[in-house]
């Protein structure tokens, strides 16, 4: 058996491992490279295996960073089967579209510009087409029930707690007369989170192999978080400022309007309009609401029970199309927008942004993971001018962030895993911190 590591390696993003056993290849999640346009497309386009000789591909949850370059490896020869739960399937379908949709987009302006200095145009990693044909190659599992790909390749899915549908992978390898048991955490969730179960623990490993974004942090308590967000929402909005949020569509947004309807139900934060501002998160929260049984016991007991829906209440309004999005600009009373993208790297966010960050009586709070060189990260480390849409705008806002920069380990604990080979009968236990190793060939 042979592990290969091929992305999301000294990087958080573009996750995928190769693992080659019993003269079959099976790819483990397909992510997206995300990073400095250049950069990202030469990773993404370039893959370190041949996508035609894949036989399967296993996919731990939908987030564009675990399953974003999907559609290039089926455009790339790949025909073989994608293992992932139904919840991330209907994620994927949605997901994968906006990201075709979005590269298209970006590489609109970048063309035009290639053309002006007759320069050859760029074509999209992928479009909307090759995310058809992607589609077509899924295969829904449930969690905790065996399933086999292939001679002594047995595969279970165990609820990882991270987003809807999210999964760890649990892997039984026989060779050789021996039987290995294999651990993918993907990303893992934190337990006592509102909204979808605590993660489900992988047991019995001879190999863990564990994605270590968050390794070296700890995260602040729900019930901080919580109070955090009441007490940022009273403050501003008592300025008569306005509170804008950039927030991944996926997971990350689902969760801020529960915990801000469980706020407003107790009186904790002012009778004040919320927008959702993304089409995407729109489309997300559907099939959050089309599987109930992925929702928590709290979920279940405090608003289904009630026949009340945890993604919905009288002040919140989810904006679907761009003129209603426009006339949130022109709102000068306090409110919430939530919107994507998360890192502020494009989408309506921007806009919300460019009209809002030179008013001191407004709060940008980011709630999620920023990388470096995005402008999320940016208005984060206290940068004063920032560039949007080309032009340079005066941060003079109040910003808030509960998660700031991820440090990953220096290059001494990169393991030397590369390749590595284990020798039937060897009996240790080897446990991989997946974004700090090398990516290898
Ligand atoms: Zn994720």
């Amino acid at each position: 058996m042979q592990i290969q590591f091929c992305g999301g390696a000294q990087t958080v993003t573009g996750s995928q491992f190769l693992l080659s056993v019993n003269g079959k290849k099976i790819l483990i999640e397909c992510g997206l490279f995300q990073g400095r346009r250049e950069e990202s497309y030469e990773k993404n386009q370039s893959f370190l295996y041949n996508p035609a000789e894949i036989d399967s591909v296993i996919l731990s949850h939908a987030h564009i960073d675990h399953s974003g370059n999907l559609p290039n490896l089926v455009k790339s020869g790949f025909r073989g089967s994608i293992y992932a739960t139904p919840a991330t399937i209907d994620l994927c379908k949605i997901m994968l579209k906006d990201s075709a949709f979005l590269q298209e987009k970006d590489l609109e302006w970048v063309n035009k510009i290639k053309r002006r200095g007759h320069q050859p145009e760029i074509q999209p990693l992928y479009r909307i087409q090759d995310v058809d044909a992607t589609m077509e190659l899924f295969v829904g599992i449930d969690y905790d029930r065996a399933f086999t790909i292939g001679s002594g390749i047995e595969v279970m899915f165990r609820d990882a707690g991270h987003i809807l549908g999210s999964a760890g992978i649990h892997l039984e390898i026989t060779e050789g007369g021996k039987t290995y048991k294999i651990g993918f955490t993907g990303d893992i969730g934190r337990p006592g989170m509102p909204l979808i179960h605590d993660p489900n623990v992988l047991r019995e490993l001879d190999i863990l192999i564990m994605e270590s974004t968050y390794g070296n942090r700890l995260h602040e308590s729900s019930d901080n978080i919580e109070e955090e967000l009441a007490k940022a929402v009273c403050e501003t909005a008592s300025a008569g400022g306005k509170i804008i949020i950039p927030s991944f569509a996926v997971g990350r947004t689902q969760h801020l309007v529960y915990v801000l309807h469980k706020l407003f139900d107790q009186n904790r934060i002012p009778d004040m309009p919320i927008f959702v501002d993304s089409p995407l998160a729109c489309k997300a929260t559907e099939v959050f609401r089309n599987f109930p049984g992925y929702l928590d016991r709290e979920t279940n007991r405090v608003f289904l029970t009630d026949n009340e829906d945890p993604f919905g209440f009288q002040r919140l309004s989810y904006v679907h199309d761009v003129e209603e999005s426009k006339k949130l600009n022109s709102m000068t009373f306090p409110h919430v927008i939530i919107s994507g993208s998360g890192m502020a790297e494009g989408g309506r966010i921007l806009h919300h942004l460019r009209n809002n960050v030179h008013n001191p009586k407004n709060l940008v709070l980011f709630v999620g993971y920023a990388a470096k060189e995005t402008l999320a990260r940016k208005i984060i480390d206290g940068q004063r001018v920032v560039k949007i849409f080309g032009e340079e705008h005066t941060v003079r806002c109040k910003t808030k962030s509960w998660m700031h920069s991820v440090h990953m380990l220096t290059d001494e604990t990169c393991l030397i895993m590369s390749g590595l080979t284990l020798q039937p009968g060897s009996n240790i236990y080897f446990l991989f911190m997946v974004n700090q190793i090398s990516r290898c060939r």
